[in-house]
């Protein structure tokens, strides 16, 4: 049979070499061999020299996933190894976690491939026909190296239909009644891994929930305020460090309820408090002075953490509206020497820009920052600097210096 490959124009081959794997309609010279969507291919220059193999689907913006830059065999020894290497750059990163993201797809060279961990639970996201081809044997791998008690799919994302691909959830193996305990930095979050507007936890936060906790013990007793707090993860971290109150803040009445539930299951519930309200309006509510009163700002540490506000590039000068909103309201209510500790998760915005955005809030309101940390997602979610994709979270942590 003739080999099934995909042949680059001139010029394409580059970035792949350099670690990118995807490889887009329009740079295909031809293709030889008539390969199926999901298919195996071979991956070749414009002079016809091997650069790797991946997953072809025609039907994809993405037509080629690049699997490996040798020829390979794609089958359960090919899953296992790489599933191996990314189990061992967690260990060695994250020695002490039990609940964390095994696979994060294009960062362990598995494009199109999540897999999560809680506790002995595992959650898969397939978002490419290759790997949804493959499913059984990549759920054969994660029992062989995991046993866990139960895999759960959550194939609901949005991208699946870029792939020619419809949502797909449920249990694929063993049994699970009732929610997942899942341990983060010694703390129990609650989270039902079936239901529930996202997959459990934000595990990308879970190095940051730590390091913050470590601000909240430098500063005495402080009082926190947690904005987009989701299911507490600051909130209870910063409760647990020496807070002497924490109030969390998240539109959704499901996350609120979850995080007071969370506070409880720690025995935090005395210092915790939460409200199902818009951040925006109720920064501005308690932002707002009448005339000649001046502002008595009541927290000493503020986190804001919101979801990114962009879905795409053109939606970034507005969601740069918000995030400046946010941060002068915030720096109002911050009492002076406090810290705020914010973030952006978006692909779109970039630290630098983000940080600018911080600082022109800063100007508006006339407080000046001292810088104490920079964030980036946790060691889970590798970056690849190859592919800037992989590189979406950053985050800051300001003194208020006056
Ligand atoms: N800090 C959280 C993650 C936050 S994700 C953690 O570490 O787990 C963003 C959260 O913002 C979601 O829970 C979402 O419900 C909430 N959200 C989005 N827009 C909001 C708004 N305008 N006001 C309040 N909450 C909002």
């Amino acid at each position: 049979m003739e080999p099934q490959t995909v042949v680059l124009k001139h010029g394409e081959a580059d970035r792949v070499i350099a670690g990118h794997p995807w490889i887009y309609q329009g740079a295909i010279r031809k293709l030889t061999g008539n390969p199926a969507d999901g298919a195996v291919v071979i991956v070749k220059d414009h002079r016809s020299r091997f650069i790797g193999t991946g997953f072809y689907n025609s039907k994809s913006k993405i037509a080629v996933r690049v699997l490996a830059h040798e020829q390979v065999e794609i089958n359960e020894t090919f899953f296992e190894q790489r599933i191996r290497q990314a189990l061992d750059v967690r260990k060695r990163h994250m020695p002490n976690a039990t609940s964390f993201r095994i696979v994060n797809a294009e960062s362990d060279f598995l494009s199109g491939l999540i897999v999560d961990k809680y506790e002995d639970v595992l959650v898969i996201q397939i978002s490419a026909l290759g790997m949804e081809l493959r499913k059984s044997q990549i759920i054969t791998v994660l029992q062989k190296l995991f046993a866990p008690r139960a895999i759960i799919e959550r194939s609901d994302v949005a991208s699946r239909r870029f792939e020619g691909l419809d949502p797909v959830e449920g249990v694929l193996t063993g049994e699970l009644a009732g929610p997942v305990r899942a341990n983060i930095n010694g703390l129990i979050f609650e989270t039902d891994l079936l239901k529930g507007q996202k997959t459990g936890l934000y595990l990308d936060q879970q190095v940051n929930y730590a390091h913050v906790a470590g601000l909240v013990s430098k500063l005495p007793q402080p009082n926190v305020l947690d904005c987009f707090s989701f299911v507490g993860g600051f909130g209870l971290h910063c409760a647990r460090a020496g807070a002497a109150h924490v109030h969390m803040l998240d539109q959704s009445a499901d996350a609120v309820a979850a995080s007071l539930h969370n506070a409880a299951v720690n025995g935090l519930a005395d210092k915790c408090s939460a409200e199902a309200v818009n951040v925006f309006d109720w920064l501005s509510t308690h932002a707002k002075t009448r005339p000649h009163e001046k502002l008595v700002p009541k927290f000493d540490l503020i986190v804001l953490d919101p979801p990114p506000f962009t879905r795409n590039r053109a939606a970034v000068p507005n969601a740069l509206r918000g995030y400046k909103e946010i941060h002068v309201r915030a720096l109002k209510l911050l009492r002076q020497g406090g810290v705020v500790v914010t973030f952006c998760c978006s692909h779109h915005v970039d630290a630098r820009t983000f940080k600018d955005v911080i600082l022109s809030a800063a100007w508006d309101c006339r407080k000046i920052l001292r810088q104490i940390a920079a964030y980036t997602q946790s060691p889970d979610h590798p970056v690849i600097p190859m592919i800037p994709e992989t590189e979406y979270l950053k985050g800051y942590a300001f003194e208020l210096v006056r």
